[in-house]
């Protein structure tokens, strides 16, 4: 028979790669029937670290980058003795890679299953490739199934995008292979899903899951009203699963009780895939260990940081061939927790910050917009569209009123009060008719 292609191997599971072994790990967990969510720490940590210097030597081997870092930093061989150690790896800087589609590239081109780019709002993209065994064979390995209790009963509604960005093509695979769903591949607004569209499609195939940013998730609901089309009968969904953007608790409890359904949030990247889940209790992101090893680290001297400290979260994925992220710097904020979580997973717990770009300074203090966006949205006057715009570290919000009794003057007087007592912070609040929206990615801070 005549061979069609490299690429096909894969499909009929003879592909290797140094991740054989980590394969042979997951094979035995799933014969006994554990996930790696629940196993001891230290046990956990051994994979981590086995799965590190896989990684290391892989890109030693196939990438002069990596190997001249490794070099430069006075590696002679690519091992690590202890987890620890990892820290003496170089960090990895968005400000190389972007705009170079082969810098990290460790297989021959002609592997490349598919490339990715970030939306590049910060400059130029960040390719990431992958090869179809990362995509369809190493990124399915690790089992969370605490994180995601979704089966092949399930109908997965994905609105996200999925021109090049990781996170619709990610879900859909995550959806279709791990757990069996059928999947509606919404995207967002795009030509042949518009709104009204997605809202009807969800409805015909009975969507149990829609997995969506929180800005899309409030646009569809609000949109649903005009289309006539019912949250909690019409669509009936089981779970949301919000990504891409994060939010507070409080937009999160909005959205609970406009779609009658369980919120949760999932925090990952176009570069780095899943990093980490929330479960059922809420209180955090369990840190996707199987697929990541994250570390916190002080943002201007590198300096790794323990478990409470706020930091920049650094990742190094596990399970990649293509294209392996060694320590690289999200920049995005956040700290870490020892987990004791009820759900019984021992991942250790992130509690996400945002963005370090977005981070408002006022009046000489920091302030991550999540936090003021929890105080803002429990004034329930206040719909779920708003700007914080921030000029010499004073803060203005411009808002609209949501089903509402109040004049736009009463409204502005309430919410200057409400900040000013939750979190003593002054500031300007305009009421506005109507603020832009958006089917990309919602912009709610400004710098002025
Ligand atoms: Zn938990």
């Amino acid at each position: 028979m005549k061979e069609q292609s490299h690429k096909m191997k894969v499909a009929i599971d003879e592909h290797r790669s140094h991740l054989e072994k980590l394969k042979k790990f997951y094979e035995d967990l799933d014969r006994e029937g554990v996930t790696i969510e629940t196993m001891p720490q230290p046990q956990r940590e051994q994979y981590q670290l086995e799965a590190i210097n896989l990684t290391l030597q892989h890109v030693w081997d196939n990438n002069e980058f990596y190997r001249l870092s490794l070099q430069s930093a006075g590696f002679e061989e690519p091992v690590l003795d202890r987890l620890e150690q990892l820290s003496s790896v170089p960090l990895l800087n968005k400000s190389v890679i972007r705009g170079d589609k082969t810098k990290l590239l460790c297989v021959e081109p002609k592997q490349i299953g598919q490339v990715h780019l970030t939306s590049g709002t910060s400059g130029k993209p960040i390719y990431t490739s992958y090869t179809l065994a990362d995509q369809y064979v190493y990124d399915l390995l690790p089992k969370y199934k605490e994180l995601f209790p979704e089966t092949s009963e399930d109908v997965a509604a994905i609105a996200l995008p999925y021109e090049f960005a990781l996170p619709g093509l990610g879900f859909q695979r995550l959806f279709q292979f791990a757990f069996g769903a059928a999947v509606l591949s919404l995207g967002k607004g795009g030509y042949m899903a518009p709104v009204d569209k997605s809202l009807e499609l969800m409805k015909e195939f009975g969507a149990t899951i829609l997995v969506t940013t929180p800005s899309y998730a409030a646009l569809l609901a609000e949109e649903s009203e005009s289309f006539g089309i019912k949250l909690g009968s019409d669509i009936r969904l089981r779970r949301i699963v919000l990504t891409g953007e994060g939010c507070s608790y409080t937009f999160r409890k909005r959205l609970e009780a406009w779609w009658g359904c369980e919120v949760s949030f999932f925090y990952g990247s176009t570069e780095c895939g899943v990093v980490a889940v929330e479960c059922k209790e809420h209180t955090g992101y369990h840190v996707a260990e199987g697929h990541v090893k994250l570390e916190i680290v002080d943002p201007s001297s590198g300096a790794v940081l323990g478990y409470g400290r706020t930091g920049e979260i650094v990742v190094t994925t596990l399970l990649r061939e293509g294209m392996p992220m060694v320590r690289y710097r999200s920049g995005d904020i956040g700290y870490l927790q020892q987990s004791r979580c009820k759900c019984g997973t021992t991942m250790d717990i992130l509690q996400l910050r945002g963005r370090m770009e977005n981070m408002m300074r006022l009046g000489g203090e920091e302030y991550s917009p999540f936090l003021v966006e929890q105080f803002l949205l429990e004034v329930p006057d206040v719909g779920l569209w708003y700007h914080f715009i921030v000029e010499a570290e004073k803060l203005t919000i411009e808002v609209e009123a949501f089903r509402t009794k109040l004049s736009d003057r009463e409204l502005a007087d309430q919410v200057r009060k409400h900040m000013h007592d939750r979190m003593g912070l002054d500031c300007e609040v305009i009421v506005l008719p109507k603020l832009p929206r958006t089917f990309g990615k919602a912009t709610r801070v400004i710098m002025k």
